[in-house]
């Protein structure tokens, strides 16, 4: 079949590797120039996703990539620790930076799908015969079938999915993130540093000494604003930031030099069927929690299911997605609503602050988050496509 795929940072890559090596004639479109940077880290928890990490044949190469994840220290306003928690806690058992993640996964899919940066879809016609695509660029072609796996804002989502099937829940918090000169000297411990319903935190990049990566949290009712404004998403930050101790100042004066911002709402996504006829949703996409909800690894995995059941299906692409659905769905709810990213991050009061750090302090308790973390990637329950008309295998 001719497939287009819209993104190409985690999902989209993870299943135009499984669908090239199927045979499928596939094109992947992202919309950004070039493979995206942006500098954070993402984390694989379970065995779940390091088997099929390992199916796909890139464990190896990102084993070799691994950050071995950072402690998180968190402190007062003049630097003395409150609380750490672990290098495992924040890494799980394979952390990568998902830039990392992308261009393995880009690397090992190029040879078997056509990818074409700096472009995007502007309208779909779906029909009984296919998908009528109109590109940005101008460009028109018919496909068989269309995946969006292009993140909580997707395109595809937006064009081809009544907005009363969607919804999008903004959970009361902002996250943002921006590359920093290492002016601090920061190495080993990401310090983070807490004033009721705000995140400031920096670690050390591990492949460049001279360069330090900021996250920051914030608990906000929703903001309007451009997404394509980075000057004003900068002065949201210098708003909510601004007047702040500690480290704070010197990291907001790297902002307006920042070429990379990230920053985005907190949210969720909920899509009532994850396809249409002939179009479907991967990732973010269709069950994206900003994070705290193992999106990495799910989107990967949910890869492996939809391009699976392309196979075991013989192309009888309705029923493929219908059970990639029904296989999926239960455990990407269950995993989104463990979500708590931001009132974790940053809790909104001066006793939610103080009770966190006296609860984790504890190992017990710390051990209890990180058990319940794990048994989140149980909740799926991987089927073997190997051996499907003898072609998703590593060759
Ligand atoms: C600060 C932070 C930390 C995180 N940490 C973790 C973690 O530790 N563990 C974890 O599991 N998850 C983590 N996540 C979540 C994780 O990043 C996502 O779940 C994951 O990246 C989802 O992958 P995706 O490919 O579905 O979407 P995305 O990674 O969002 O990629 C979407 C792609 O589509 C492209 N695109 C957008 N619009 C268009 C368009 N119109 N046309 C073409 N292309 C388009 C984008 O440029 C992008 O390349 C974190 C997220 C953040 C923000």
């Amino acid at each position: 079949m001719k497939i287009l795929v819209s993104g190409a940072s985690v999902a989209g890559p993870s299943v135009a590797l499984w669908l090239g090596r199927a045979g499928h004639d596939v094109t992947v479109v992202e919309v950004a120039p070039a493979l995206r940077q942006g500098g954070y880290a993402v984390d694989f928890r379970g065995e779940v996703f390091t088997t099929v990490l390992d199916r796909m044949g890139v464990l190896g190469d990102l084993r070799a990539l691994q950050t071995g994840g950072n402690a998180m220290r968190f402190v007062d306003e003049s630097g003395r620790k409150l609380m750490r928690l672990p290098a495992e806690f924040a890494g799980g058992e394979l952390e990568v930076l998902r830039a990392d993640l992308s261009r393995v996964l880009y690397e090992h899919s190029r040879a078997r799908a056509t990818y074409r940066f700096g472009d995007s879809i502007a309208a779909l016609r779906e029909h009984s015969d296919g998908v009528d695509v109109s590109f940005e660029s101008g460009i028109e072609e018919r496909y068989d079938l269309v995946i969006g796996a292009d993140g909580m804002h997707s395109v595809v989502r937006r064009l081809a999915w009544p907005a009363d099937q969607v919804v999008e829940r903004h959970l009361d918090y902002y996250v943002a993130g921006w590359e920093v000169p290492n002016t601090l000297g920061i190495s080993g411990d990401t310090l983070m540093y807490n004033v009721p319903g705000k995140l400031a935190s920096v670690g050390g990049d591990r492949r460049d000494p001279g360069l330090a990566q900021t996250l920051f949290v914030f608990k906000s009712p929703r903001l309007e604003y451009d997404r394509r404004d980075l000057d004003q998403q900068k002065a949201i930050l210098r708003e909510q930031f601004g007047g702040l101790g500690w480290h704070v100042p010197e990291l907001l004066k790297a902002l307006p030099a920042a070429t990379e911002l990230y920053f985005d709402s907190i949210g969720r996504v909920r899509v009532e069927r994850w396809s249409t006829d002939r179009i479907v949703l991967l990732g973010d996409a269709g069950y994206g929690a900003t994070f705290g909800a193992l999106g990495t690894g799910t989107a990967v995995v949910g890869a492996y299911v939809l391009a699976g059941e392309l196979a075991r299906a013989r192309g009888d692409f309705r029923t493929a997605f219908a059970r990639y659905e029904a296989r999926l769905r239960k455990a990407v709810s269950t995993t989104q609503d463990g979500s708590r990213a931001g009132s974790f991050m940053a809790p909104a009061t001066r006793f939610g602050l103080t009770a966190r750090n006296r609860i984790l302090d504890i190992p017990f308790f710390l051990k209890q988050m990180l058990k319940l973390a794990q048994n989140m990637s149980e909740l799926i329950d991987l089927p073997d496509y190997s051996g499907q008309q003898g072609q998703l295998v590593e060759e």
